[in-house]
């Protein structure tokens, strides 16, 4: 299996964009400005995108693919999220005022997208992958991610945009190990007042619930403030000394065997 990183930003500037994960050629995780990185052949693979949650630096770029692709006669592509995600998409995104209804175009029969809800806990399985939604916790309803190229194969998970929680690593603990975890980190311990609100980790909230992991997976920081990442990321280093983290980077590939 492979994770290429289209964005991981937690917001935009030059040469960055917001979350979009592809996995192998044909699935994204979250549809974020990060898209834009995908050639057109590329956008043309893609058959599924599974989404953490309804906020726009994840869902932004789904209805700019789908205005890429719909006069290609290509299969629908699927669209999973929580039901408040699905329900967002159809009544704020795919209304006929911001876009089109891109689930009955370009007719009903034959639309270029379908969406589907998921349960936290429920597993899709795919060829040479299969993602289970996790439980996470922020400022609306959002899925976290675990992803293996077989049930018993874990390669890699992904907090979604999360703040304190049990449930996310209660459920990970329940899983085959992955060899990477991806969790988001927006703000520094000074800024734990917006954090709480925001609902994004800051460094030394996410060392605590670090401790409910009952193994050591490598540690990728995604999401930190294009402005001044370097500053969240240094504060990261140092409070999660003992997990010596990597800042997340646009273009980066992981490679997964099947034995992890
Ligand atoms: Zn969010
Ligand atoms: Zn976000």
């Amino acid at each position: 299996m492979q994770l290429n990183i289209l964005g991981c930003s937690g917001g935009i500037a030059p040469g960055k964009g917001t979350t979009a994960f592809l996995v192998n050629d044909d699935t994204l995780i979250d549809a974020g400005t990060g898209v834009e990185r995908l050639s057109f052949e590329t956008m043309q693979k893609i058959r599924r995108i599974f989404l953490t949650h309804s906020h726009l630096d994840h869902i932004s770029h789904l209805p700019f693919l789908l205005n890429n692709l719909i006069g290609l006669k290509l299969p629908a592509i699927d669209v999973y999220g929580l039901e408040h995600t699905i329900n967002a998409l159809q009544n704020h995104i795919f209304n006929n005022i911001i876009w089109p209804d891109f689930t009955e175009l370009p007719s009903k029969e034959t639309p270029c997208v379908r969406l589907h809800t998921i349960e936290i806990g429920e597993l899709k399985t795919f060829e040479n992958l299969c993602i289970q939604a996790l439980p996470a916790n922020h400022s609306v309803p959002t899925v976290g991610y675990w992803i293996g190229s077989s049930q018993k194969t874990g390669c890699f998970a992904f907090s979604g945009d999360c703040h304190h929680t049990q449930g996310f690593w209660k459920a990970l603990n329940h899983l085959p190990p992955v060899k990477h975890l991806i969790v988001d980190n927006q703000y520094m311990q000074k800024e734990s007042a917006i954090s709480e609100l925001a609902k994004h980790y800051y460094a030394a909230a996410l060392d605590e619930d670090l401790e409910q992991l009952n193994y050591h997976p490598e540690l990728l920081i995604t999401h930190l403030p294009p402005h001044n990442e370097a500053e969240v990321f240094a504060e990261c280093q140092t409070v999660l000394k003992d997990w010596q983290p990597i800042q997340l980077t646009p273009g980066s590939i992981f490679s997964y065997t099947n034995e992890q």
